[in-house]
């Protein structure tokens, strides 16, 4: 089951706690990722040695997830919501993902108009465009594929569309998206959708998944403005 008003109410007071801890935490998680970077480089030290490094970058990996993924409830919509270009972020998460996107041999395909002015909260549409990208590029990173991203205005609405060619979900999986810790990835946290929905889900936004099993999913999001 999706979230209610009650419960992305409650994630709005969660909200506070978690900004200062993502960002506290996430500095030292890099700093520890550099030593081990360097320690694993190590000549003398033994395999065995060598794998509790690895041990340890994988659960500071894990970690890192967690962190990104609650990043999102950074901070509360109301004082944060201000006019802006749309596309200025559309370009900024683009750059963002590529590496990512690289990494997994996936063509990330752009297309948008060049000013989308409306007011919006900047932290939370990045790190809800992230989780999205992130979770196509994901579903097609066994074979490579296309993430594509459309940008449109349609009526008094920002539709943005997100297509991708992976794995795909059943309706069932498609109904549990949103669930709170709903994860069907080995290194999964299931916030990615959580934070997603509560966000446009504040904004008076909608949102409507399209999905079959291996051939992909598209997602698209209409924002009233
Ligand atoms: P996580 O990515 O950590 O697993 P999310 O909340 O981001 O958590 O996503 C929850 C689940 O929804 C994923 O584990 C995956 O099964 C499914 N999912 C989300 N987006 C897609 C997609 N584009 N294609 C296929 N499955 C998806
Ligand atoms: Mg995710």
């Amino acid at each position: 089951t999706r979230i209610s008003s009650i419960q992305a109410e409650r994630l709005n007071v969660l909200s506070d706690l978690s900004a200062s801890v993502s960002h506290e935490i996430r500095n030292p998680l890099t700093v520890t990722n550099g030593f081990l970077q360097l320690l694993k480089k190590s000549q003398t030290i033994t395999t065995e040695e060598k794998s509790f490094i690895e041990y340890a970058l994988l659960e500071l990996n894990r970690a890192e997830n967690i962190v990104s993924d609650f990043l999102a409830f950074a901070k509360p919509q109301s004082e944060n919501m201000i006019l802006y270009n749309l596309k200025d972020e559309m370009e900024y998460v683009k750059n963002i993902i590529t590496p990512y996107a690289n990494m997994h041999q996936v063509d990330v395909q752009h297309s948008f108009k060049n000013t989308l002015i409306f007011k919006y909260d900047k932290n939370q549409i990045q790190q809800c465009l992230i989780n999205l990208y992130k979770n196509a590029i994901e579903a097609m990173r066994d074979k490579g594929g296309v993430l594509s991203i459309d940008v449109s205005e349609q009526k008094k609405s920002i539709v943005i569309k997100i297509q991708d060619n992976g794995v795909g979900m059943t309706r069932e999986d498609v109904l549990r998206l949103g669930s709170p810790y709903y994860s069907t990835k080995k290194e999964g946290t299931g916030l990615g959708m959580l934070m997603v929905y509560s966000t446009i889900n504040k904004v008076n936004g909608k949102i409507h998944v399209e999905s079959e099993v291996g051939v992909g999913t598209t997602f698209t999001i209409s924002i009233p403005v």
